[in-house]
């Protein structure tokens, strides 16, 4: 019989972690808080490493029933003006899907491969002997107890592995829109559009043939900009996207960003990862991916464990394996930020020489292009490990 793994959180990372340990033997039950599996936000961008797990848990065809595939992201100024091109490099991949999708995608692998889902069940703190402590004060211990359950992780505080968490001073209001490809105009077709104006930006991301996901971000303290009711400011800012921004009917979300770093991701057989353990800036498309490759590493590693007492041992290796990717991605993600910051007047400029300097966008690249980790030659320490 293989090992019993428990998770805290039926969202992206937690069903890709669950999937993963499942595929290889592990039983796994995921609990979420909430009264069913739901994303909050709209739509989600993609890329290759993100891809590749998706592909390795059967969850690709799914999630990918009806994307956008795009050219990459183009940069646009205050006037609407070109800045920096669409522009991938050959054989990679950006691509644009419902959040819906991806969840969708993500339980259907995790079912399939026998994962058994428990909503309505919040987790409120956690023990290192992969203990999950929930709402009604029962305690379930496991071999191992995971914390994907998001940026207010009861896990992470748990265990005490927090390191810093930092509430960025900008956030994003996100919706959906009905748009087709025809309807836009013909230079963008194809294209991811990225539009600054100020500390004012509108990313404007065609999910597929109908709807585009509008991310429309701000600083937190411009409240007449970050007001839900999408105030005229937005028109004035950009004009030229006026015809997407009247369309905005279904509820819009407002939510600041939120970094977070951790000491270590493990406390003996308790561990975390997702945004619990490493959230960052949404600045790369990277936060949902890197939690899906971490649960994917998890899975692997742990996949060569037969004995619990080798499983602190086994999360060390991942961390170490992990980490360096992982917060390359928060670090280059907290940079590109920065562009908010840059006034109109240099930021075509910045923006040029920024995403035009080959080592920049291999740095940009690092998570886009890591190699998801689906088996490792680790193998416990034994010996070493039972002293
Ligand atoms: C504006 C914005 C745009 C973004 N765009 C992208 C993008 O294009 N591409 C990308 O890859 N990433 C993107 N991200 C990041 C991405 O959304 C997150 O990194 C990703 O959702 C993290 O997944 P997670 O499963 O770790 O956490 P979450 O998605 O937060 O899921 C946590 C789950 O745990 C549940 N939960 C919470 N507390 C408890 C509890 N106590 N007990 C039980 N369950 C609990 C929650 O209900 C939820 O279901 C973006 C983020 C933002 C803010």
């Amino acid at each position: 019989m293989g090992l019993e793994a428990i998770i805290s959180g039926g969202g992206i990372g937690g069903l890709a972690t669950a999937a993963a340990l499942a595929q290889r033997g592990w039983k796994v039950t995921v609990f979420e808080s909430r009264p069913e599996l739901r994303v909050s936000g709209s739509g989600i961008y993609l890329r290759d490493n993100g891809l590749n797990v998706l592909s390795e848990l059967g969850a690709y065809d799914r999630v990918m029933r009806n994307p956008f595939l795009g050219r990459g992201v183009e940069q646009r100024d205050r006037l609407n003006n070109l800045v920096h091109p669409a522009r991938l490099p050959p054989g990679r991949r950006i691509v644009a899907v419902p959040r819906a999708d991806l969840l969708a995608g993500l339980e259907q692998a995790a079912r399939d491969a026998g994962v058994k889902i428990v909503t309505g069940k919040e987790v409120v703190d956690a023990k290192a002997n992969g203990t999950l402590v929930f709402a009604n004060s029962d305690e379930l211990q496991a071999d191992l107890a995971i914390g994907c359950d998001g940026i207010w992780s009861a896990v992470r505080r748990g265990i005490g592995v927090e390191q810093s968490r930092v509430r960025s001073y900008e956030g994003a209001l996100r919706t959906i829109v009905k748009a087709t490809q025809a309807e836009m105009p013909e230079e963008v077709r194809g294209n991811f559009i990225e539009c600054w104006n100020g500390t004012r930006r509108l990313l404007i991301t065609p999910i597929n043939e109908q709807e585009v996901y509008l991310a429309l971000t701000c600083r937190e303290d411009d409240k007449e900009a970050r007001d839900v009711s999408i105030r005229p400011c937005w028109r004035e800012s950009f004009p030229a996207w006026s015809f997407l921004l009247d369309r905005i009917n279904d509820a819009v979300s407002w939510g600041v960003y939120t970094i977070i770093h951790c000491k270590t991701w493990s406390a003996g057989r308790t561990c975390v990862l997702g945004d619990s353990a490493h959230a960052t800036t949404p600045n790369l498309g990277q936060g949902g991916g890197m939690a899906m490759q971490n649960g994917l590493a998890l899975a692997a590693y742990m996949a060569n464990v037969t004995d619990p007492r080798d499983i602190p041992e086994g999360l060390a290796e991942w961390e170490k394996a992990m980490r360096p990717t992982v917060e390359t991605c928060q670090h280059w993600a907290s940079l590109f930020n920065e562009i908010a910051n840059v006034p109109d007047e240099y930021r075509p400029d910045i923006t040029k020489a920024f995403l035009g300097h080959p080592w920049v966008l291999s740095k940009l690249a690092t998570g886009a292009a890591s190699v998801p980790i689906t088996k490792t030659d680790w193998v416990p320490n034994v010996q070493g490990a039972r002293k």
